[in-house]
């Protein structure tokens, strides 16, 4: 069996899941082995539940007649099915990578193109070797255009999502200092995250360029098509305003307030504007999308809580996006106190990151700094350093925090959203 002959199948299931706690009547299950369960097993429960069909990689388990099919390998099987797929579907698909930012501008795209078109488009942050073949196995007849977040930590990953997504429209949200490990340093986060370029170069396929962004810039310089914003040369021209700490957006004397914090969150807004505008959304139609689009959680969430107002950035953070949080909130009125978490995944260049990132602290002024986890406290010996979020709410339990603003912003893995109860 390959993914041709399976198609005719597919094409009558209701979803694919990986996830055997959410197949439904009439499903595709891929199930996957596992450590702790039995592949086979699953595949049975499956049948019962209603699955349409289930790919296994155990051979013993094969019963074509019960619809449970052997491959060698689930995950190249799930790809395969995937590109077969892409290659039926007849809609212009725009795929998104870079360090900071794919997810909140995926959001902000799909919220504009929704104006106006039935948008697919990335669930979460599904957007690895599964998550990409899972999104293009959701596109359906109905859907008109579809975006797709491709995450990458090492070289190539990019190239191989491309190959799978094969997407008409692309655009690297930015190129900055995240899984620095896993590139090889700064110039090979460069040369990874490019690969999305190499791949609508050599497919003719329009790349989406934020021309106030050199590296962006000098990657795409004397290619067409392209699709540009961020010079007064663009084909798009936006003015940044902002309002109580958030991010507005101005075209040709027109405004769009956004309810997103932070400077950078501008240029996500530009993207999904200027996608807008070429697949002939007009202002009123952006403006709507802008104005009541609302970030997922905590992804640059501005938080009202007892008079105090909360950044909650705690969904990731490296040193890029790090930077401009701190930076963005220096500018909130009134006294100031940050909480920063650890940046994981830095390698060999974590002492050194985490060293700049508090200068730049120190440099900005805060009332109070406050930081968690280990990499920080190696380097922080002035202000408050704790090892871990639970340190942390111990000691807000008897320990106030008095500023009108505070900033939470770390990596996932230091869970620093969980503090947020302990602050009154
Ligand atoms: P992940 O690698 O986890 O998928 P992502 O690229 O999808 O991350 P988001 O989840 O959208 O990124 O945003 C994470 C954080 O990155 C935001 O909360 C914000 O601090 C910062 N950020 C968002 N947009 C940008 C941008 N254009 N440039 C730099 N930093 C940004
Ligand atoms: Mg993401």
């Amino acid at each position: 069996m390959n993914a041709a002959s399976f198609y005719p199948l597919f094409l009558k299931c209701a979803k694919v899941t990986i996830d055997s706690r959410t197949i439904e009547q009439n499903d595709l299950f891929f199930a996957f082995s596992g450590e702790t369960f039995n592949a086979a097993k699953l595949a049975e429960s499956a049948i019962d539940k209603g699955a349409l069909a289930v790919i296994l990689e155990q051979k013993e388990f094969e019963n074509e007649k019960n619809n449970i099919f052997y491959v060698p390998s689930t995950l190249e099987f799930l790809q395969d099915l995937a590109k077969h797929h892409r290659k039926h579907l007849n809609i212009p698909i725009i795929g998104l990578t870079g360090s900071n930012g794919k997810t909140t501008t995926k959001e902000i795209i799909h919220a504009v193109l929704s104006q106006k078109y039935n948008v697919q488009y990335t669930y979460g942050n599904l957007n690895n070797h599964i998550g990409v073949p899972l999104t293009l196995l959701s596109i359906k007849a109905e859907h008109e255009i579809a975006v797709i977040e491709m995450g990458a930590n090492h070289q190539k990953e990019i190239e191989m999502l491309s190959e799978i997504a094969q997407p008409n429209f692309g655009y690297v949200t930015n190129f900055g200092k995240a899984h620095l490990e896993g590139f090889g340093g700064f110039e090979g986060v460069i040369k990874g995250k490019s690969e999305l370029y190499d791949y609508l170069k050599s497919h003719l396929q329009t790349i989406l360029v934020n021309e106030n962004d050199p590296i962006q810039v000098e990657k795409t310089e004397g290619y067409q098509p392209k699709i540009t914003f961020g010079a007064t040369t663009s084909d798009y021209q936006f003015e940044q305003f902002s309002k109580d700490n958030l991010v507005g957006l101005s075209y040709e004397g027109n405004h769009a307030l956004s309810q997103l914090t932070g400077n950078y969150n501008f240029t996500n807004l530009c993207a999904a504007a200027s996608l807008g505008f070429h697949f002939d959304l007009n202002f009123d139609q952006i403006r709507n999308a802008i104005e009541n689009y609302l970030p997922t959680n905590m992804r640059s969430q501005v938080v009202e809580k007892n008079g105090k107002t909360f950044v909650l950035d705690t969904y990731n953070a490296n040193p890029s996006s790090m930077t401009e949080s701190l930076k963005n909130f220096s500018n909130f009125n009134g006294s100031k106190t940050i909480i920063i978490g650890d940046m994981l995944e830095l390698g060999e260049e974590s002492k050194k990151e985490h060293q700049l990132i508090l200068d730049l602290a120190n440099s900005l002024h805060f009332d109070e700094i406050i930081t968690v986890g280990n990499e920080f406290k190696n380097v922080n010996h002035l202000s408050k350093s704790f090892q871990n979020s639970k340190e942390l709410s111990d000691y807000l339990k008897n320990n106030k925090i008095e500023s009108e603003n505070i900033l939470l912003k770390a990596s996932r893995g230091i869970a620093l959203e969980q503090i947020l109860e302990f602050i009154d």
